[in-house]
């Protein structure tokens, strides 16, 4: 990251480009970064859908690069149009917000040509389709929707670097989306909408973190799109109201200012919305468990190529929230329920020292300590010197043979009132 004393850099965004490429088809654009190093820029889809992408404009490769820009000091030039809407909203809101509210976010100035002209579209619908638990209570949520103009019509599946780690290789990455693509394709097929399928090489060329820009990657794929849709709903990631955060914009999850971001990307004719912005994921797991394709499909798991592993904390905190919810069992075909059982005293163990140092996932480990507090003995919850003597007599509380099962005792915690 260049600090702010240094003279901005400036980026050129070429004017993007249609190319056939074998079966998919090709939106190019070349990024020029200066001293030579040029850099083709690309999203690709089917052939299919190939009439849709959107080479007018420079849109998706500013909103993609932003957050780039910004932390690497910056400024813009694109010599294609940028819509009117958007560039007004950038200049004037976005970017002042996140400058104003971080020590080193560059307030990069954007020079394009400006267009005014709607851009028309299919006025098709969108959601992504990852089958975690904010995607699926999207579509759940968007199959249900009574809102004319609003009925889902496809579902999609980005590669924009959702599992690119600095510690994986490229080539873990790759067979980790390759699965989660051939398992959000299943998922399509019983849901009966297609699947839009679309890759990029946004981060290969520019390294950044997904767990911080993943909205504004996910933008440059759907605004690569405009003439398909009239509307796409991001899946909020659970943060709720209450996590809306613009500070220190350089390092914490785009996805906590969600509204304000797909707000200064919507124009006339592109309806950017946030589902379910106002839920915690929590709150969203407790709409999806009597629903048989969230209990067939649900796949919230990043550590390994396949199915859930049901032992990252991703997989444990799901199961043990089922669990508190009493519908573990009916998620069978998702997670292990034989070995989460086997070794439920510990699982239960834990949550509770999660609870102690939450990270990362939204509060979910709390919530779920709420439902289960009845069934841990107070000098478990004390803390402190407590806590080692709790931790070692939880085993004497729930001995193995006297364990409830998944489907006891939290049943008698109705979800409702713990909301
Ligand atoms: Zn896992």
């Amino acid at each position: 990251m260049v600090t702010q004393s240094e003279a901005p850099r400036t980026m050129h965004i070429g004017v993007p480009h249609i190319e056939q490429h074998g079966e998919r088809v090709r939106l190019i654009a070349d990024i020029d970064l200066g001293g030579g190093d040029i850099r083709p820029l690309w999203a690709e889809v089917d052939t299919c859908y190939g009439q849709y992408l959107c080479s007018e404009r420079s849109d998706a490769f500013l909103i993609g690069l932003l957050h780039y820009a910004m932390c690497n000091h910056y400024d813009v030039v694109c010599e294609a149009p940028v819509t009117a809407e958007i560039l007004l909203r950038l200049r004037t809101i976005l970017i002042p917000a996140l400058v104003h509210n971080s020590r080193v976010m560059h307030e990069t100035q954007i020079e394009a040509p400006i267009a005014t002209e709607p851009i028309p579209n299919a006025g098709a619908v969108g959601t992504g389709l990852s089958c975690g638990v904010d995607s699926l209570h999207a579509v759940k949520s968007l199959l249900a929707c009574p809102i004319p103009g609003f009925s889902l019509t496809h579902l999609c599946n980005f590669d924009v670097g959702a599992f690119w780690r600095p510690e994986k290789s490229d080539e873990n990455a790759t067979r980790q989306a390759q699965w989660s693509r051939n398992h959000a394709k299943d998922c399509a097929k019983a849901i009966g909408l297609p699947l839009l399928t679309l890759d990029s090489n946004l981060v290969a060329l520019f390294r950044q973190n997904h767990g911080i820009v993943n909205l504004y990657s996910n933008l440059f794929a759907i605004l690569a799109l405009q003439h398909l849709w009239s509307a796409y709903f991001v899946a909020s990631l659970g943060y709720g109201m209450a996590g809306f955060s613009v500070v220190d914009a350089e390092r914490i999850d785009s996805a906590h200012y969600d509204l304000l971001l797909l707000d200064c990307c919507s124009t006339s004719t592109l309806h950017l919305c946030v589902e379910a912005a106002a839920l915690t994921r929590m709150e969203k797991i407790r709409d999806l468990v009597d629903w048989p394709l969230a209990q067939q499909f649900l796949h919230v798991c990043h550590r390994f190529v396949g199915p859930n592993c049901g032992a990252c904390q991703k997989c444990l905190t799901t199961q043990i929230i089922l669990d508190a919810l009493g519908k573990l069992d009916a998620f069978g075909q998702a997670f292990d329920v034989a070995q989460y059982q086997a070794h439920r005293k510990r699982n239960l163990r834990w949550c509770y020292e999660q609870t102690l140092s939450p990270v990362g996932d939204c509060g979910m480990t709390v919530a779920a300590y709420a439902l289960l507090k009845a069934e841990i003995p107070w000098w478990i919850r004390g803390g402190g010197a407590h806590t080692l003597l709790g931790a070692s007599l939880l085993s004497c509380v729930f001995p193995e043979s006297g364990a409830p099962t998944a489907t006891q005792g939290f049943r008698a915690l109705a979800p409702s009132s713990h909301w």
